[in-house]
């Protein structure tokens, strides 16, 4: 049995890796893949929480760019995270694991409030921890979120799953002199899941 490398991680999921081939929203095939790898960590005893982006349904810059108030556009923007991380919560119970989605906006008829010391106990009770609505405030960012959530809660690692697999000088998809200024995500994570 492989001894994982880790005991406890923070995942970083972009918006973005939940629409699959689609434009727009969650696609169901592409969330049960991303739940089946989730399910595969989670049973080697990893501790898993969960912070999710909303790029998928709503960025706040794109609404501030139609005109928007920019403080409003980033609150749609976190509620987007909230539908993401119900839309990821129901997945992994379908595939019979267990998960929680914590808010660090208060909508407690939907969602719990984020709570750390409840956060750190799910997690030791071996349940899936979904991180929602970013840090709670305007003018952040989810991956600002993981860093924050992953630093709360002791994870070991950060890992980022996004569309692109490392840091580029410019975006690698519109423009093709974009260099690499990192290993890719997928040379960083083999062989270091297990040890
Ligand atoms: N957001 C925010 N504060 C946060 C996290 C997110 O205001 O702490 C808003 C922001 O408008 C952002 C949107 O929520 O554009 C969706 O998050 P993000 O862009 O990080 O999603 P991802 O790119 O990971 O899909």
């Amino acid at each position: 049995m492989a001894v994982p490398a880790y005991k406890r991680i923070l995942l970083k999921l972009s918006g973005e890796a939940l629409m699959g081939s689609d434009a727009y929203g969650i696609n169901r095939d592409t969330l049960a893949g991303i739940v089946a790898e989730i399910k595969s960590v989670a049973d080697l005893g990893v501790e898993i929480g969960v912070v999710i982006g909303g790029g998928n349904i709503f960025r706040g810059l794109a609404g501030s760019a139609t005109g928007m108030d920019r403080a409003t556009a980033d609150y749609m923007g976190m509620l987007a995270t909230v539908m993401n991380a119900m839309a990821l919560s129901d997945a992994l119970r379908q595939a019979g694991l267990n998960g929680r989605v914590q808010s660090a906006l208060n909508i407690e008829q939907v969602v719990e409030p984020y709570i750390r010391g409840k956060a750190i106990r799910y997690l030791e009770e071996g349940k899936i921890v979904v991180f929602a609505a970013g840090t709670g405030n305007p003018f952040f960012t989810t991956d600002t979120a993981a860093a924050l959530r992953g630093a709360e809660i002791g994870a070991e690692i950060v890992i980022k799953a996004t569309k692109v697999d490392g840091v580029y000088t410019a975006d690698p998809k519109k423009d093709p002199s974009a260099s690499a200024t990192t290993a890719s995500a997928s040379t960083r994570r083999s062989g270091r899941t297990c040890r």
